[in-house]
């Protein structure tokens, strides 16, 4: 049985390996939103992907306005050395412009956020002045227009905000909401199936029977989709029978747009997957020369498109976050963004077989006052402590055969390349 773990490797049984770059390249070209659009209330916007435009009506700020409390004053009436003292001649504050006009010599006690009065193009910070019989004294120096903020600085009126296919982190909702829109028209969740497969694959809270595992990888896989945005459906545990696992594929089909399992792609006699894919629909790749994970199925079920993540915990989370993550994406409507990744100098040396990309899981330290990247002692498939005690993967390209200490090597934050 071919394992991602390197073990009696197979090479050019069947398909030939694929580098993930080009997997990527295939699907993306491919994909498209799948579901439809709803109009939501801003409060319920987060997590959502936007599917229109959002112009700004207005400019933001409004009006300039003071970035502090102090004296808004002409720039004009400050001297060039000496003591400025200027007649106040009234109160602007957030929400209660001065209405009046603010003459040669004169200046307008402010607070942060109230609108400029007419006249005064600057203003000095309280703390640089004092007050005495009605007017205000400055002996300091500023630049004009210092503290000043300017009608549509942030932005301008007209000006596209937000584009259509943005996840709607908190500054994008924010951002809508400055502009005063009370509304977002956003893409409909996307309803992604769920399911494990494995005669020895348990429930937790089932009995374990001689040999059985608990499944982690559904409550992983859930626990990723929803992170994304997916409407989940938990589909359970399908035992190791083609017949089963093609009916149950093709029931999940009817009523979702995307449909997720883990293991049973291998080159096993007990892995069903596959073959209940080409079943039902077809299978576009399978083995990709990554790892962990180089099973990994992507297909569809008559319409729908299908990931099968390959068993192993790790590689099923790690295969998560390179394929099915994209993918899903797409078909939520989302632009496509490659997570960021950092360049970071390696706190390790490691010998690496070419020809495939390998995703080990590392964990950021400080060395010598530097941010570097140490690797996790255990870099099975199966050890899914190395994803909970580790930070990120560190990519290691497909042509590299030496790692050491210093080498800078690319370094995938688990938070981006999850998130
Ligand atoms: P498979 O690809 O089905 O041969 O599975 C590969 C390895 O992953 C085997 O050791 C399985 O027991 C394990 N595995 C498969 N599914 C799960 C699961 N849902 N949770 C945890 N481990 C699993
Ligand atoms: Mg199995």
């Amino acid at each position: 049985m071919a394992d991602d773990d390197g073990r009696d490797d197979r090479f050019g049984i069947g398909d030939a390996l694929m580098p993930l770059d080009d997997a990527l390249a295939d699907l993306t070209g491919r994909v498209n939103a799948a579901v439809g659009v709803e109009r939501v209330p801003l409060r319920r916007a987060a997590g959502r992907v936007l599917a229109a435009d959002v112009a700004s009506p207005i400019d933001v700020p409004r009006h300039d306005n003071s970035a502090v409390d102090g004296y808004a004053v002409r720039h004009a009436d400050l001297p060039p050395e000496g003591e400025a003292r200027l007649r106040i001649a009234g109160r602007a504050a957030a929400g209660h412009p001065f209405a009046g006009t603010v003459g040669p010599g004169e200046a307008v006690r402010i607070f942060t956020g109230a609108p400029m009065p007419a006249g005064p193009d600057t203003v000095l910070m309280q703390e640089d002045c004092r007050e005495e019989d009605g007017a205000v004294i400055f002996a300091g120096r500023i630049k004009a227009g210092a503290n000043r903020r300017f009608a549509g600085e942030d932005v301008a009126a007209g000006r596209r905000v937000l584009a259509a296919g943005r996840r709607l982190r908190p500054q994008e909702v924010a951002l809508a909401a400055a502009v005063g829109v009370t509304e977002l028209e956003v893409y409909r969740p996307l309803r992604v199936a769920v399911f494990s497969t494995g005669d020895e694959v348990r429930d937790p809270g089932q009995d374990l029977p001689e040999g059985g595992i608990y499944d982690s990888n559904r409550y992983a896989i859930m626990a990723l989709a929803e992170g994304l945005g997916g409407a989940v459906t938990d589909l359970g545990i399908l035992p190791d029978r083609l017949d089963a696992v093609r009916d149950a594929l093709g029931a999940a089909a009817a009523d979702h747009d995307l449909i997720l399992t883990s293991g049973g792609v291998s080159l096993g006699e007990e892995d069903h997957v596959k073959a209940a894919v080409q079943a039902q629909g077809a299978l576009h790749f399978w083995r990709l020369a990554i790892k962990p994970g180089r099973p990994v199925a992507l297909g569809q079920v008559g319409d729908v498109p299908f990931v099968g993540l390959p068993g192993n915990p790790v590689a099923t989370m790690v295969t998560f976050a390179l394929v099915a993550r994209p993918l899903m994406l797409g078909l939520m409507g989302a632009s496509a963004e490659a997570p960021p990744r950092y360049r970071v100098p390696a706190a390790f040396s490691f010998r690496k077989k070419p020809g495939r990309r390998e995703f080990q899981r590392g964990r950021l330290v400080h060395r010598d006052g530097r941010l570097a990247v140490e690797v996790f002692a255990a870099q099975g498939s199966g050890i899914l402590s190395s994803m909970t005690e580790s930070d990120g993967l560190i990519d290691l390209p497909e042509d590299l055969e030496q790692v050491t200490p210093g080498q800078p090597l690319d370094f995938l934050p688990f938070r981006e390349v999850f998130g």
